[in-house]
């Protein structure tokens, strides 16, 4: 009797040791998918590097070094190789993770985490087209076109100046995405605790009537409701109170849409208000932004169909500016945002 009871508890250590060795190792892809960072891996060399945002981290398999940001080294437990994969100690993986998601404050003051940046149409859905004669010559002005570049420069502009927050393109380049698609991408962004993403779709406009001029932002009405907290992520007591709680966060996501699309219109007032009049924030419910879980704004440039700003829009340097305005307007929401102005909701 007791030759097998001992049998079975040797078995069991045998096992729980097994289990234990799986669950203590993280490959770095994983680590790479949790916190949204990109991958470099050389497996000749063995040595490889994640980076997100400005934070870089290199590690080489056998190592006990990682090394930040390519001058502060961290001990760890050296990374092993094993079919292809390389696997860091769980204890590591949560510290490299901590790193790459970092807190940029240390109270509970909500950051901008992620900002996605959505360049309407695309491929083979070009958008509003503008059809002019200027001087003779025939101008003909695709959304499709001018929005990416516009969404390129702004991204390189957030990117040089905000190094700390990650911007995402819904595409970057000329190709055919859908609503759902855009929404689904940033839906899916990874963020660390307290981070928020702003997310942005830049249009331009037409209109039957070729007097029709200027820039706009809108953002979807609070009476239209999403669901927003998902109820299994509640504790039974507070299932209850779902509804309350969404409406809440509804109201919250609205505030925020309304205050981020005040924010580009006034900036972008500064840059080009004496080229484009400033048409102001609208409200509806549109597909572009009803599913995105997060403050968003939909802003349209201007009139492909207004000769006059069909030529402006044809200008290499009113785009940089409309790119500048859009820029000025994120960083000014985010400085709004993180500075506690939006801690009574
Ligand atoms: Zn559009």
């Amino acid at each position: 009797m007791l030759r097998v009871s001992l049998t079975s508890l040797l078995l069991m250590i045998a096992v729980f040791a097994l289990s234990a060795g799986d669950i203590a190792r993280v490959s770095v892809q994983d680590i790479a998918e949790r916190t949204g960072a990109r991958l470099e891996y050389d497996p000749f060399l063995g040595i490889g590097s994640l980076h997100r945002g400005n934070t870089t981290l290199a590690f080489a398999v056998g190592s006990d070094i990682v090394v930040r940001d390519y001058r502060e080294e961290q001990t760890i437990s050296p990374p092993v190789r094993d079919i292809g994969r390389v696997f860091f100690h769980a204890d590591d993986a949560e510290m490299i993770e901590a790193v790459l998601l970092p807190q940029r404050r240390d109270s509970d003051q909500p950051v901008i985490g992620a900002i996605f940046i959505d360049p309407g149409h695309g491929g083979r859905d070009p958008g509003t087209i503008g059809r002019h004669t200027v001087d003779g010559e025939a101008l003909v002005l695709q959304e499709k076109d001018i929005v990416l570049d516009v969404s390129l420069q702004v991204r390189d502009l957030l990117e040089q100046n905000l190094p700390d927050v990650p911007v995402y393109l819904s595409r970057e380049t000329d190709v055919y995405l859908t609503l759902d698609d855009r929404t689904r991408m940033a839906n899916d962004i990874p963020l660390g605790e307290n981070q928020y993403i702003i997310y942005i779709s830049i249009h331009a406009n037409a209109s039957l009537n070729s007097r029709a001029r200027g820039f706009e932002a809108w953002f979807l009405p609070p009476e239209q409701r999403r669901v927003l907290i998902d109820p299994e992520d509640l504790d039974a007591d507070r299932r209850s109170i779902h509804a309350i709680l969404n409406s809440m966060r509804e109201e919250e996501v609205s505030v925020h849409s309304a205050m981020l699309g005040n924010e580009l219109l006034a900036a972008m007032e500064g840059v080009i208000g004496e080229q484009s009049p400033n048409r102001g924030l609208k409200q509806e419910n549109w597909a572009v932004v009803r599913n995105a879980l997060m403050p968003s704004v939909l802003f349209e440039l201007g009139f492909v169909t207004n000769e006059h700003e069909a030529r402006l829009l044809a200008d290499p340097a009113h785009l940089r500016n409309l790119s500048i305005g859009l820029y000025t307007g994120i960083r000014n929401f985010i400085e709004v945002f993180e500075t506690g102005l939006t801690s009574g909701t």
